[in-house]
């Protein structure tokens, strides 16, 4: 057991674990970061690339909890669930359905839309800073209705957004196609966010931060932290191989947070969204930008040398393997945008690390700012990376 000292410990190498330890290291400070995997293989890795400055709306909504028992119970819908995780599950249902609330869901939008407001900036900035700009895209982002009663649904979604200040647009049928001419026709419409911006590969993303991180003298140990307490004079933590004496601690374990932040008694209502992905390799992809088909609940999006199908959500926790179903779910529904797409070349889940909110919790944690929460992030966590790093950064240094 090799026994270390250090000023800041940040506990997971996800994109927020890599965000907060740049940001630190600029600050001059000494970081060492644990990670038990390749850095940003969890769900950092396989998202939909999409820097969604717009989707300040949370998961749960008063339109959601009207259909939630239906839209649960049935295993083809895009927000589904592992019957057998129920009971386990249950608790965080209820929060869940009390978040959904149409006072707590303006609550949510707000709190999200402040997170979300120079999320871009922040991006272009830090992607420079790691030498990734030439993976991000400005096309913006496309939302596709399959027919006018899907779009009219939406429509206090988009006033909402209007009144934050989103730049959308309307689209006809007309003018989908003439953005994206590859696409079939959409009944409805679309609505386009003309300034999102999106990367073209997240996983290469990922690298160019660990490798920034390690280049500016971010030290990192490949274990897994087992073990977090208090202790006279800092923040004790525990793996297989190091015990660690840390001044302060940064907690950014993504969906598997919840239990570290149960052992220094500051249990959160943390669970997990997951989320599959296909891919198609191809020259060139059959879209220009991130499209997502709103009753599908994914984004095709096109990435380098290949189409990635990514998104849904199945509440199903952390234990169960893959689960077939949702696979074969997306694949026949992308047929139905581009019936030519044949066998996926790969196919990938992850866990998106999800509150009953949509809120990401990013604060000290109740016993004092020497242990400081950065998790939850849900659906916008590549998105909200940058300004993470900078919040918990301002909590360390308050
Ligand atoms: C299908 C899909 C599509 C998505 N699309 C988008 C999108 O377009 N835009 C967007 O903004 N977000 C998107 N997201 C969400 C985004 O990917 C996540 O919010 C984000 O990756 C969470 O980052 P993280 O660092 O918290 O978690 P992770 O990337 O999961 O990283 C957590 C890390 O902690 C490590 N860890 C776990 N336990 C320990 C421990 N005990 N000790 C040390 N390390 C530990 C893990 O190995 C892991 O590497 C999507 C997610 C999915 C699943």
């Amino acid at each position: 057991m090799e026994k270390i000292t250090t000023d800041i410990a940040v506990i997971g190498g996800g994109v927020i674990g890599l965000a907060v330890a740049l940001q630190l290291r600029r600050e001059g400070r000494e970081v060492l970061l644990l990670e038990p995997n390749e850095p940003g293989s969890g769900a950092s890795f396989g998202n939909a690339g999409t820097i969604a400055d717009y989707a300040i709306i949370p998961v749960g909504t008063p339109a959601v909890l009207k259909n939630l028992a239906s839209l649960l119970l049935n295993a083809d819908s895009p927000l589904s669930i592992r019957k057998a995780a129920l009971p386990t599950l249950f608790p965080w249902l209820i929060r869940f359905t009390y978040q959904s609330l149409p006072h707590r869901y303006r609550d949510n939008t707000n709190r999200i839309a402040d997170l979300l407001s120079d999320a871009s900036s922040a991006w272009l900035t830090l992607a420079c800073e790691i030498g990734a700009s030439d993976l991000l895209s400005a096309k913006g982002c496309l939302y596709l209705y399959e027919t006018p009663q899907a779009f009219k649904a939406a429509s206090s979604d988009i006033a909402l957004r209007r009144n934050y200040g989103i730049s959308q647009e309307l689209l006809t049928s007309d003018e989908v196609q003439c953005l994206e001419p590859n696409l079939p026709a959409y009944e409805g419409g679309g609505l386009f966010f003309p300034k999102a911006i999106n990367f073209s590969d997240p996983g290469r993303v990922m690298d160019a931060m660990a490798e920034a991180a390690r280049g500016s003298g971010v030290e990192f140990i490949r274990s897994s932290v087992r073990v977090i307490a208090r202790e006279r004079g800092g923040v004790k933590i525990m793996s297989a191989t190091h015990e660690i004496k840390a001044r302060s601690v940064v907690i950014a374990a993504g969906a598997h947070s919840g239990p570290l932040a149960h052992q220094i008694g500051d249990p959160v209502p943390l669970d997990t969204e997951r989320g599959y992905h296909l891919e198609f390799d191809m020259l060139r992809a059959p879209v220009e930008r991130p499209v997502c088909p709103t009753h599908h609940g994914f984004y095709f999006c096109p990435m380098e040398g290949r189409l990635r199908v990514a998104g849904t959500v199945e509440l199903g926790g952390l234990a169960a393997p893959p689960n077939p179903r949702r696979l074969d779910l997306l694949l026949s529904n992308a047929r139905r945008v581009f019936p030519h797409l044949g066998k996926p070349s790969r196919t990938w889940m992850g866990f998106r690390p999800s509150m009953p909110d949509s809120v990401p919790v990013i604060r000290p944690s109740k016993g004092g700012k020497d242990i400081v929460f950065a998790f939850g992030h849900g659906h916008i966590g590549l998105t909200l990376a940058p300004r993470t790093a900078r919040i918990v950064s301002a909590i360390l240094a308050a």
